[in-house]
């Protein structure tokens, strides 16, 4: 809500009056104001929906969150109609054909006469992401990181809550794949040679900027965050809608065979292996909130550790087949630059690029 506005107030009671002072960005009255606002809209929008527009998941809440067969039992799950999912600003409008999809967008539209975005793939929300953090980092340019009156220390406490806040806000509900964490780890990586002053020509390992900045990778904090989450959902009460999400399946459609699309369940069975968890009985642990976070943490501390060792360990051998490597023959040496190459098909490759370059092969 801005200045200068007309707002009607939802009951007749009042004429129609306007607001002289909105609330600022940060204010802590905006969040409740915000969903009021929401559920109001969300209720206007869902008077004109039909029964059958909307997914039905089936769940149960009791047993693994993991064994996914216990879900085909008939007596002992419930179904639940979901129309839309919310988080925090965001809004996703659900269902099963294209023509119920319509039906809900446009009731949706009608009552928010708002801007709607159709995807829900990963991909972009991480571009989004991206872009953001990217020109959070670049304002506080001199202010913070060329300031040389500032410790790294404190830089990095900057960095951490300027830039990883708004590059992994609602990460704890991705469902990540290795091409995102590559993207992710990248801007990690710069920013934070950026801070620490270190050129590419220095030559320092990416496993060293992480140590020198005291600070995890982006796949720790992820992690970390899911954990977390994981622990937060599991101790709602059972008729929240997120822990029905968590626990259930939808009712109807299949999944494709080969390589289907990960699930969150997938996501998180693997940060649970990762972490050395122990997925089968996690929630005893996560029913206790403080223990919960002294086994997550430790989790995720291991998970770093292990990810460095694994990265040093890759980086180690690669230099040894490097150095262990045939030594070029000059029996295979190229006929128009003479450079010597280790094969016969190495010089045969070589001698084609040679040629595309612009060399022509003395006769
Ligand atoms: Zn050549």
């Amino acid at each position: 809500m801005w200045p200068g506005q007309n707002k009607r107030r939802f009951v007749g009671l009042s004429e129609p009056f306007s607001i002289s002072n909105g609330v600022k960005q940060g204010c802590v009255l905006a969040p409740t104001l915000f969903s009021i606002f929401f559920s109001m809209m969300l209720k206007q929008a869902n008077e004109n929906c039909e029964d059958e527009d909307g997914i039905y998941i089936r769940y149960r809440l009791d047993g693994s969150l993991f064994n996914l067969r216990r879900l085909q039992a008939h007596t002992k799950t419930n179904e639940r109609l979901i129309r839309d999912f919310l988080f925090a600003d965001d809004a996703a409008l659900v269902a099963h054909t294209e023509q119920a999809l319509q039906r809900l967008t446009s009731c949706f539209a009608d009552a928010s006469r708002c801007t709607i975005s159709s995807d829900a793939r990963l991909d972009k929300e991480i571009d989004n992401r991206l872009a953001r953090a990217n020109s959070s980092f670049g304002r506080p340019y001199k202010r913070a990181w060329n300031n040389k009156s500032l410790k790294i220390k404190t830089k990095i406490q900057v960095y951490r809550a300027v830039v990883l806040t708004t590059l992994l806000y609602g990460s704890e509900t991705w469902v990540t794949y290795s091409s995102h964490i590559r993207l992710l780890e990248r801007l990690h990586q710069r920013c934070l040679r950026t801070i620490l002053q270190i050129h590419w020509s220095d030559l320092v390992t990416n496993v060293e900027v992480l140590e020198q900045a005291e600070i995890p990778s982006i796949e720790a904090l992820i992690a970390k965050s899911q954990l977390r989450w994981a622990g937060h959902v599991f101790r709602m009460k059972d008729h929240r809608l997120p822990k029905i999400a968590l626990y259930g399946e939808i009712r109807t459609g299949h999944r494709y065979r080969g390589a289907p699309k990960k699930r969150y369940k997938d996501c998180l069975k693997k940060t649970f292996t990762a972490c050395n968890i122990d997925h089968q009985n996690w929630s005893a642990f996560a029913a206790d909130r403080s223990a919960w976070r002294l086994i997550s943490s430790k989790g995720v501390t291991l998970f770093e550790e292990t990810r460095r060792d694994t990265i040093k360990d890759k980086r180690s051998r690669r230099k040894a087949r490097a150095a262990s490597a045939v030594s070029p023959d000059p029996a295979f040496s190229c006929r128009l630059c003479s450079r010597a190459c280790r094969s016969r098909i190495g010089l045969f490759s070589h001698e084609r690029s040679c040629r595309q370059r612009g060399h022509s092969v003395p006769s």
